[in-house]
């Protein structure tokens, strides 16, 4: 089929996630059409270097055999059955077997769900219900952070901080709330970056304290935030949330699903920063995103009250260990560890994208450039001022689209230009990302002048996961 007929099919048919619908059916989507290693291609001819990785998910890259014969493979020989009625089946078990091996010493169970989404509705039913079983159930209340992405189920998007969900959402789970994020480049430039990070841990103590401890059952963040804008937290905010949860017995939930499988450098987020998580969900890299998967990675202390005390957890869903999606995880992992991906991206990959990531600093629209492992984020500012252009010029987006039409994506949070590349992406392939985003940004800057005298329109914004 040709691009229009597609097009046209899609408008009229398609409902896409996180879209304005209407400016969608106007502009028309781009169609992907196939894609090999960082690379996709879309209809009309044009190669694309994916500097997300999908949706922060094709680590191990595009085109991997080994992912598509573990997938046939097991459709060959059972394509589903469920983990319900006492029955599993030897891709779940391998897999979870394999997760545990993996996560830090004190995890060693893992529940399946389908996405990121539903490991956290999963997460907010566990921790809950872990209280129930200790004898306090006044522990309910999650505290989450502003700004956070945990999904986009109704428990989802209530433990996330995104403004523009909440105010769509509609009244949101009850006892949810959220403290401030460690953003120093966006609320904290009035301050030291250090400085900042004990504020930020500080309301995360002033909040347990205004609900009361009895009260608190967890709190849930991501080690660096992703589809927030690439929040790189100051190096001193973990360490003093870790000496404020300390203080309280609530249980922490670090949300793995960006951060996990070799995104910072280690297999988890959490072994980055050295937190001890009681739950983990897990998600998107699990299986490079070949097919949907996600879980939550137990620990032992709930683990332990659930199994010994819980009776039946009514809790799960149709494709809780998916037989042929847990195939490819396990043959994603096995892959991961055979190419010391994980390796890789800590000592050689990632300290490469951050030298030549820094050197954008040097461009005159960039505020900050900042990166850990591999996900990086640009701050765009006016060169004028040095402070953020006006909401209503666009900037953001305005980049994002160029840099889609000088082959690189490269996706936009307000006015932050985010990455997170394939994980198998090469140095020779850094330096390109690095020279198209740097010739998106000068163009970017080009445009912006003229629409700055001209007065013109700008694009419209927009979020997603
Ligand atoms: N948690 C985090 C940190 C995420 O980034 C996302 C998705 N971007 C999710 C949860 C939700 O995952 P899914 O889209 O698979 O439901």
């Amino acid at each position: 089929m040709q691009t229009q007929t597609y097009r046209q099919l899609d408008r009229d048919h398609h409902l896409h996630p996180f879209t304005d619908f209407k400016a969608l059916a106007e502009e028309g989507s781009r169609i992907v059409t196939h894609a090999e290693g960082i690379y996709i291609h879309d209809s009309e001819g044009h190669r694309i270097l994916d500097a997300m990785a999908g949706l922060w998910c094709v680590n191990l890259g595009y085109g991997r055999e080994e992912l598509v014969e573990a997938a046939t493979a097991q459709l060959r020989e059972l394509p589903y059955y469920n983990n319900f009625f006492k029955s599993t089946h030897p891709p779940a078990v391998k897999l979870a077997e394999a997760l545990c091996r993996l996560a830090p010493p004190h995890m060693n169970r893992v529940f399946f769900t389908g996405s990121g989404s539903e490991a956290n509705d999963t997460v907010l039913r566990m921790v809950r219900r872990y209280w129930a079983l200790e004898g306090k159930p006044d522990k309910q209340w999650v505290i989450a952070r502003e700004n956070a992405y945990h999904g986009s189920t109704v428990a989802g998007l209530s433990l996330g901080g995104m403004a523009p969900m909440h105010a769509q959402g509609g009244p949101t789970v009850p006892k949810i709330a959220h403290v401030r994020q460690p953003y120093w480049f966006g609320e904290g430039r009035d301050t030291s970056p250090d400085a900042f990070g004990r504020e930020c841990a500080a309301a995360l103590e002033a909040k347990i304290q205004e609900l009361g401890e009895e009260n608190v059952a967890a709190f849930i963040a991501e080690p660096v935030q992703g589809a927030g804008g690439a929040i790189i937290p100051p190096q001193s905010y973990w360490p003093a949330v870790k000496e404020v949860l300390a203080r309280y017995d609530i249980l922490l939930v670090v949300d793995e699903v960006i951060c996990g499988f070799g995104r910072l450098g280690e297999w988890f987020g959490s072994v980055h920063y050295g937190l001890e998580p009681d739950l983990m969900p897990i998600a998107k890299g699990l299986s490079s995103g070949y097919l949907p998967i996600g879980g939550v990675l137990v620990g032992d202390r709930v683990a332990e009250t659930l199994i010994e005390r819980g009776g039946e957890f009514f809790h799960g869903f149709t494709y809780s260990g998916h037989p042929a999606c847990a195939a490819v995880a396990l043959k994603n992992l096995e892959l991961m560890q055979a190419e010391g991906i994980v390796e890789r991206v800590r000592d050689d990959v990632g300290p490469y994208l951050a030298e030549r990531w820094a050197t954008l600093t040097g461009h005159p629209l960039v505020g900050e450039a900042r990166s850990l492992g591999l996900i990086g984020a640009l701050e765009l500012v006016d060169p004028a001022t040095g402070e953020r252009f006006a909401k209503s010029l666009g900037a953001g987006t305005l980049c994002r689209d160029i840099c889609f039409d000088h082959g690189l994506v490269m996706r936009s949070v307000g006015d932050t230009m985010i990455i997170s590349p394939p994980l198998v992406i090469t140095r020779a392939e850094i330096d390109e990302l690095v020279r198209l985003a740097c010739e998106a940004l000068d163009e970017t800057a080009r445009r912006l002048a003229a629409r700055e005298q001209a007065d013109e329109s700008p694009l419209r914004e927009e979020s997603g996961s």
